[in-house]
């Protein structure tokens, strides 16, 4: 399966998948961002290539969005620590992790300081995009539908993130 297939799947399954949140937004990509010094930890395109997959490439660093029900991390209910698939920096505990229905691995918040969000209004909508803070790889998208305490959704790419479990 090559790139194209594994991220942007068919027209049908697009369509299936609401299509809107398939593409992401292009205003200011994260590699961009990074390259202006504006995060802890920075690489080169080419050293991000050489680091991660090139899924993971796409999603994290040229803020592409994975198929939905595609992740295993889906169906991930372990207690443990969800990092930056980039960077490693812990960025969500599995105790705020839910079952949105959407396809995407969902948290109803992060960890103190663990992400950064813009405004990203590509695809005529208007959305707010989340990064981790230290690398400014792509994660997701957070949307105010999500359950109680906080009523947010974070909507994030299984491809964005790593799942620890914790010490037994
Ligand atoms: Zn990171």
């Amino acid at each position: 399966m090559n790139k194209r297939e594994l991220l942007y799947g068919t027209g049908a399954l697009t369509l299936l998948a609401g299509g809107a949140a398939l593409f992401g937004g292009r205003a200011m990509t994260s590699a961009q961002a990074a390259a202006e010094g504006s995060f802890e930890i920075t690489r080169s395109e080419d050293e991000w290539r050489t680091i991660l997959t090139s899924a993971q490439f796409s999603v994290l660093r040229e803020e592409a969005t994975e198929r939905p029900f595609t992740s295993p991390l889906n169906n991930e209910k372990r207690a443990g620590t969800f990092h930056c698939a980039g960077c490693d920096l812990a960025v969500y505990p599995s105790d705020t992790k839910y079952d949105s229905g959407t396809g995407w691995p969902s948290f109803w918040e992060a960890l103190p300081n663990a992400v950064g969000t813009k405004p990203d209004n590509s695809l005529f909508m208007r959305r707010t995009e989340c990064h981790c803070r230290r690398c400014g790889g792509h994660f997701g998208h957070i949307f105010d539908d999500g359950p109680p305490p906080t009523g947010k959704r974070h909507c994030i790419n299984g491809l964005a993130l790593s799942f620890k479990p914790s010490q037994a």
